[in-house]
């Protein structure tokens, strides 16, 4: 156990309380992408005064990017007094609305109990401020120390990071030579190691059928009816199958470990917003469905679409009239970052000294920023890791523990520590 890292970082715990507060008074909420510029104006100036170069990056053009709604990111960076390599936070600025059921204002930095509580105080603004804390430990600590150390703010991770991190990827910020390692503070729980994420693949299934009186069905041909076939070859072959492919991805929850597939939306036939006239009978010559299937390392997209496609070339040949379309909307490769990499090393290492414990290894079900890091930046010593329950993240009351945020901070010092100084002391 590093004693002085960790007395460093229990020194700055009422900044690290007021630094999160203060985060969650920006409500930068996304969509539309509410108060990014002041957030990341905010954050730059607490970088600034702690020795950082910080550069305030627009992602003009991305999805949103308006006058009105900039996508506003910071990225800081401080050089150590010799060559090194170079560590990297990653935290997202934007959260998502907040939505009805609060107790509290969910804007307004709420501190009680030994929590703090807010919009984004898990998700992820007080992963950020403890990474922050951390380093400021660090600096603090270590003056002389080799290498850089860097901390961005992002945005639109919640809508796929297009604006934040894929974009800064694409112009280098997430790339050798200029960082190695990255650590993202999402709230993964302050013991746990989350070394990716499954796939996802998003397609919407149009089948058609042809217009007629909905008197005389017979007339016409109903895309509805051809969407039931298409549900039922899901129902009795589509489903069994995923259910029975097994993965060594640690993936938490449980129920997550294995190829999944919803149905997120479905709609045929006229539109509802009719009322309040009476809908006229029709046979629907359209029907759409919105599928989201995630998938395991074990898979390649190229099967995951194959296995939907073949049950669709099948109706086509065994079903009269069936015709349909198929459009991907999304598609992220699952990615899974070996446990002896440098960072999880590092932050094993450092879970060890302050809980005196093994770390868990987990993996996300659903994607994070990660992905634009590994198929953009092609940099794959990255973890997440930080304070918080996930389960708290988008709720009514969402908070993150100040006790929670001190450990977390302390094992990101000392993840440091061994990343930078090499030592494991
Ligand atoms: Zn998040």
């Amino acid at each position: 156990m590093n004693e002085a890292l960790s007395k460093a970082v229990a020194e700055r715990k009422d900044e690290l309380v007021a630094l999160t507060a203060d985060l969650i008074r920006f409500p930068t909420i996304n969509p539309p992408g509410e108060a990014y510029t002041p957030c990341a104006q905010y954050i730059a100036a607490q970088l600034t005064a702690r020795g950082f170069e910080t550069r305030l990056i627009r992602a003009e053009g991305t999805p949103g990017d308006t006058s009105r709604y900039p996508r506003t990111n910071i990225v800081a960076r401080r050089e150590g007094f010799r060559p090194g390599p170079t560590v990297h936070f990653n935290s997202h600025i934007d959260v998502v609305e907040a939505g009805e059921g609060w107790t509290v204002d969910p804007f307004a930095g709420v501190v009680r109990d030994g929590k703090v509580f807010g919009r984004g105080a898990c998700d992820m603004k007080g992963g950020l401020a403890a990474s922050i804390i951390a380093v400021d430990a660090f600096l603090a600590v270590y003056p002389d120390f080799a290498g850089a150390i860097e901390i961005s703010g992002t945005v639109d991770e919640e809508s796929g990071g297009y604006g934040g991190v894929a974009y800064l990827a694409r112009q280098g910020f997430f790339s050798k030579p200029r960082v190695d390692h990255v650590i993202i503070p999402e709230p993964l729980n302050k013991d746990r190691i989350c070394l990716g994420h499954r796939g996802v693949w998003w397609a919407e299934i149009e089948t058609k059928g042809s217009i007629a009186h909905g008197s005389m069905p017979f007339l016409g041909d109903s895309a509805i009816r051809h969407m039931a076939a298409v549900l039922s070859a899901f129902e009795e072959e589509l489903y069994p199958a995923l259910d029975a492919k097994q993965t060594d991805m640690p993936v938490v929850p449980e129920g997550a470990r294995r190829s999944t597939l919803n149905i997120n939306s479905i709609h045929g036939g006229q539109t509802e917003d009719y009322f309040p006239a009476l809908p006229s009978p029709t046979v629907a010559d359209s029907c759409r469905l919105v599928i989201d299937r995630r998938f395991l390392i074990e898979e390649k997209i190229e099967e995951v679409k194959d296995e939907v496609i073949s049950i669709l070339e099948r109706l086509k040949e065994e079903r009269p009239r069936f015709d349909y379309e198929l459009r991907n909307l999304l598609e992220v490769l699952p990615t899974m970052t070996e446990r002896d990499a440098p960072v999880p090393q590092a932050l094993a290492i450092a879970i060890r000294a302050v809980f005196g414990k093994e770390p868990d290894y987990v993996i996300s079900p659903g994607t994070y920023d990660q992905k634009h890091i590994a198929r953009i930046g092609h940099l794959h010593d990255c973890v997440a890791y930080g304070p918080g329950m996930l389960e708290l993240a988008h709720r009514p009351d969402e908070w993150v523990g100040i006790e929670d945020m001190v450990q977390s901070a302390t094992v990101m010092a000392m993840g440091l520590d061994v990343l930078l100084r090499g030592t494991a002391e």
